[in-house]
């Protein structure tokens, strides 16, 4: 029965997919679409083979005021329609309006537009060379790695609000991007924050929370909040974090202050996007200029959701696989972005991303590309043509989060009260394993012991995002609160330190979010999107009353920068040199990995984790083995390591 219902269900998608009348839409290949400007003449190009008439609308300011001048656009060629007014209307503002089924849509801006006004509501002619903040010329993505290994990167993930809003910042431009160019800022007892507090723990990238122009602040109020993942015009940087929305210029030069003040920082910039979802869906800037076009639909006709948030895009269709393409090139290019965390990349077909990925790195080999590797829905597109984290193996330098790895230290993020290896559920010793081997093929891991997958799927070390906690869900402070309520204080930073040290010592790419390295509290809130800075904000004193986990972690950091051995870049090596102590107690993790085989100056490494609450005795492998990091009451006499509950320490010879 269930076999002929799949049959049928197939029969009726195979029929939906031939019948898409869009997927026939001439294509336009040019890549000019939106506006070219020129002193002496701006050309407007849309897409929209659907139309039967198109308009422009000039105005003198983003919001109010009615047009001061409207023109019919010429339909030209596959579908494209185009207007050049032939005179310098550099600072107007404009929109275009389409005639569809005999109806004139609402004014919107075209996808490809560079610039906005307030809250995106019209685009704006401008010039972007005088975006442009002094040096910008000389700007350079600083050095990371010497050939350019993803397995090098230590990401941050940071809200841009978020990082100096609290009033404990000692920042002057709160919430906006000039908050991030900041030096020299402390806490109110006097220890750095913002960008030199990042500098100073040591990670190598920023990833920031969306800062695209997004759809749930109105920027015409400063105490409104949201996490971003809403996008309207993806090209456009969000009004509410420059000092004024209304200037389409000034948002641009604000952000790319930012990025030349990370980049001579030492620091590279990771963008957050969300191209599978829009934030508006039948009246969205795309679905109005092509209906149905661009969003993936069910088999009786309604938008299909696998982002859960309303729609879900359709990279597979040739205009938004090149919309995706060509943005990702012009933030490299124009923003000199560093990489992109793809948000539920699992709705992307795996042609897009490959052909993404493949394109960035000719022009920047050093770029990082990772994302989620799941969706939040079920979509139409096959299984096998998304890029699933089951698929890792086929994406061509993109890594996908580890979920096994992040639920296997803390407990599921679906459920408060489950826990994990670092706060005393033992059976996920093997989930640990797992993530320390990069989910990898690895003769040591038992992959049916492995909570989420139960085969390895990265065939590099450089296809995984290893990480304990991000900004969805609970933060991981406030995750072992919830789900240990008898432990102590004490007990829960200990549990905290450990997580954090499997994090920072496993193969593939650590990730951290933004206060988790001195216990940031969201105060049980989980998935905070919009609750506001009360619950958001960094709160910086964390850092002078949490200073030994910050310490801790900061060691940790280092330790990782300055040994290769903890960023292998091959699956062989990860599996012929890291080698998992057998006959270990209940709760311990061990491992050597043979650092003289592999570059490191360390000749070998030892690496432990004592996900019990006791203390126990680890009888060492053979060698004179020395303290690298140690904490808690662990101590190391001889051929003995007495590991503390909730601990690690890494030994070296
Ligand atoms: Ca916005």
């Amino acid at each position: 029965m269930q076999n002929i219902l799949f049959f049928l269900l197939l029969i009726s998608a195979t029929r939906m997919v031939a019948q898409d009348p869009t997927a026939n839409y001439p294509i336009y290949k040019g890549n000019d679409l939106g506006l070219t400007y020129t002193s002496k003449a701006s050309t407007f190009k849309i897409w929209s083979p659907t139309a039967t008439a198109a308009r422009i609308n000039l105005y003198k300011t983003d919001i109010g005021s009615v047009s001061d001048y409207t023109a019919k656009m010429n339909k030209t060629v596959n579908g494209v329609w185009e207007i050049t007014i032939e005179h310098n209307i550099k600072n107007s503002y404009y929109t275009y309006q389409v005639l569809v089924n005999n109806s004139w849509s609402a004014e919107l801006i075209d996808p490809y537009a560079k610039a906005c006004g307030t809250n995106g509501a019209r685009a704006q002619v401008i010039d972007l060379k005088e975006t442009n903040p002094n040096g910008w010329g000389q700007d350079h993505s600083p050095d990371f790695s010497k050939g350019n290994k993803q397995t090098d990167a230590i990401i941050y993930e940071l809200h841009v609000r978020d990082a100096s809003i609290h009033i404990n910042s000692g920042i002057v431009n709160k919430g906006k991007f000039l908050g991030l160019t900041e030096l020299g800022t402390q806490n109110g007892s006097g220890l750095s924050t913002g960008l030199s507090h990042i500098k100073e723990l040591g990670v190598t990238h920023i990833h920031l929370l969306p800062f695209y122009d997004y759809n749930s602040v109105d920027e015409t109020k400063s105490n409104q909040y949201n996490w971003g993942y809403d996008p309207v015009n993806y090209n456009i940087p969000e009004g509410s974090y420059s000092t004024n929305a209304s200037d389409g210029k000034l948002r641009i030069r604000e952000l790319k202050e930012l990025v030349k003040t990370m980049h001579s920082n030492g620091l590279r910039i990771i963008m957050d996007v969300v191209y599978n979802h829009t934030a508006l869906t039948g009246n969205s800037n795309f679905n109005a200029l092509v209906p149905d076009y661009y969003y993936r639909k069910k088999a009786d006709g309604s938008f299909s959701d696998a982002s859960a948030c309303g729609n879900e895009t359709a990279s597979d269709k040739a205009m938004f696989r090149k919309f995706m393409l060509e943005s990702v090139l012009f933030w490299v290019n124009e923003y000199h972005i560093d990489g992109f965390r793809f948000d539920l990349m699992g709705i992307h077909d795996i042609e897009t991303m490959n052909l993404i990925s493949d394109t960035l790195r000719k022009i920047k080999p050093s770029i990082v590309l990772y994302g989620e590797g799941w969706t939040a829905g079920l979509s139409p597109l096959p299984d096998e043509q998304r890029a699933l984290k089951k698929n890792a193996g086929t994406l061509n330098g993109i890594a996908v989060f580890s979920d096994d790895m992040r639920d296997g230290i803390k407990g599921s993020v679906f459920n408060i009260e489950d826990r994990g290896f670092a706060t005393g559920k033992l059976v996920n010793a093997e989930s640990v394993k797992f993530g320390i081997v990069a989910a990898g093929k690895h003769p040591q891991i038992d992959y049916t012991k492995v909570n989420y997958s139960q085969a390895p799927y990265t065939t590099s070390p450089a296809s995984l995002i290893n990480y304990a906690d991000c900004h969805d869900n609970n933060i991981l402070w406030d995750k072992i609160a919830l789900s240990y309520k008898d432990a102590s204080e004490m007990d829960r930073i200990k549990m905290h330190q450990l997580a954090y040290a499997i994090v920072l010592t496993s193969q593939g790419t650590p990730f951290l979010t933004a206060g988790s390295e001195f216990l940031r509290t969201k105060f049980g809130v989980e998935n905070s999107f919009d609750k506001g800075d009360s619950i958001n904000a960094i709160n910086w004193i964390l850092k002078s009353k949490n200073l030994a986990t910050y310490q801790y972690i900061q060691s940790l950091i280092k330790i990782r920068k300055v040994h290769p051995a903890f960023r292998l870049h091959t699956a062989k090596q990860i599996s012929k040199h890291l080698v998992f102590q057998n006959n270990l107690s209940d709760g311990i993790i061990a491992y050597t990995i043979n650092g003289a085989a592999v570059g490191d100056r360390w000749n070998k490494i030892w690496v432990a984790f004592n996900g019990s609450e006791r203390a126990q005795t680890v009888e060492l492998p053979a060698g004179n083995w020395k303290v690298a990091s140690i904490n808690n009451q662990s101590s190391l006499k001889g051929k003995q390591l007495m590991i503390d509950g909730s601990s690690a320490v890494i030994l070296y010879q």
